[in-house]
């Protein structure tokens, strides 16, 4: 690792399958998420960023690396 690298801060993201709360509908999305994640079903707010970590507003089934 290169000096450089070693300054830049790596938050641990992720990505979660998060189940859409209205439809069920169950799709993964981007655990800092700097827009607003709608569901592809219905468009339900999935995740809304809020300073670095998004807020998720769905259940989250898994998390993935
Ligand atoms: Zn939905």
């Amino acid at each position: 690792m290169s000096e450089w690298e070693k300054l830049i801060p790596r938050p641990k993201s992720k990505f979660l399958r998060v189940k859409c709360p209205d439809c069920g509908n169950e799709q993964v999305i981007f655990s800092h998420a700097t827009s607003v994640v709608h569901c592809n079903v219905c468009e339900a707010t999935l995740a809304e960023p809020s300073g670095g970590k998004a807020s998720i507003k769905g259940e989250i089934v898994t998390k993935l690396d």
